[in-house]
């Protein structure tokens, strides 16, 4: 083996609350790289110290293998003295003047966390919060840079024997994923009606018979309300029209699915990737044949 040889690493670019100290750790794990990683509040500072090519190979895994919702912008690298420092560690953020660092948007939930919402054997059954390092509120909960839970909204929300756990593990999809939570630490669901006393009962439940019997519902999410009415309901419609004085603009139309989506309009194929990408926007798209 070559002499090791140690290198200071600046990552800018979307690299923070998006899973990126977790990557890093295991790409410097597998290519036994020793050093360090940490968020500031320009981005992730790095030092490592290796064989030339186990570091040449780690350079090039932090862009060809960076996580879904990360976007490298600039590799900037410096040669220090080696120290023989053994293992690698994912060290405390450090704050610093310059605000630079990037926010991923909030993205949709993956599908690991879904499967996880349906399962009725898991601890996250039926819980609308659940969330990962692959997806989930970031830019909505922030509040300063380096991101880290401390600087989010969910900083009141002591995380649980089992969250923290996951939150510790190297080998878990949530091994410093900030926002982690479940139902036994982490904000819940209420329902209100107009005196906004939340009511006793299960929240979702009453929502959806409201729903069904026209009602319009104001739905708080991530980054804001939703006003809410049953879509094939004209009646629920025509009221939502006349409080929003929207007489034709049209509403957009929430859909469990692509397959329900083809069932309303017509979705060509470069709609797909969109509609079923990580931001989920709003798309539009040409009206289906009349039923
Ligand atoms: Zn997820
Ligand atoms: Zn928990």
């Amino acid at each position: 083996m070559t002499a090791p040889v140690r290198l200071r690493v600046r990552v800018d670019g979307i690299v923070q609350g998006v899973g990126f100290r977790p990557f890093v750790y295991t790409v410097a794990t597998e290519r036994g790289i020793s050093g360090f990683v940490g968020n500031d509040a320009a981005g992730v500072f790095l030092e490592i110290e290796g064989g030339t090519e186990a570091l040449a190979g780690f350079l090039a895994d932090l862009r060809g293998r960076a996580p879904v919702l990360a976007q490298v912008d600039r590799i900037d690298t410096e040669r220090l003295a080696p120290t023989g420092e053994a293992g690698f560690r994912i060290v405390a953020s450090t704050h610093g003047t310059g605000r630079a660092a990037l926010i991923s948007p909030d993205t949709t939930t993956c599908a690991e966390c879904l499967a996880e919402l349906r399962n009725p054997w898991d601890r996250r059954f039926g819980y609308p919060f659940v969330n990962c390092v692959n997806c989930g509120p970031r830019f909505t909960i922030v509040t300063d840079v380096p991101y880290d839970r401390a600087a989010t909204t969910m900083a009141a929300f002591e995380m649980c024997l089992d969250c923290a756990a996951e939150y510790a593990d190297p080998t878990d999809r949530r091994f410093h994923a900030e926002p982690v939570c479940c139902p036994s630490c982490g904000p819940t669901v209420s329902y209100a009606e107009r005196d906004g006393r939340p009511e006793p009962g299960d929240p979702i439940g009453r929502a959806v018979r409201r729903l069904r019997e026209g009602a319009v519902l104001a739905v708080k999410g991530l980054g804001g309300y939703h006003l809410a009415v049953v879509a094939d309901c004209e009646p629920a419609v025509a009221t939502l029209r006349r409080r929003k004085q929207r007489e034709e603009k049209p509403f957009a139309v929430l859909v469990a699915d692509l397959a329900a989506a083809r069932g309303l309009v017509e979705v060509p194929a470069a709609a797909v990737p969109v509609l079923a990408g990580t931001a989920r926007p709003v798309v539009l798209l040409p009206a289906g044949p009349v039923p």
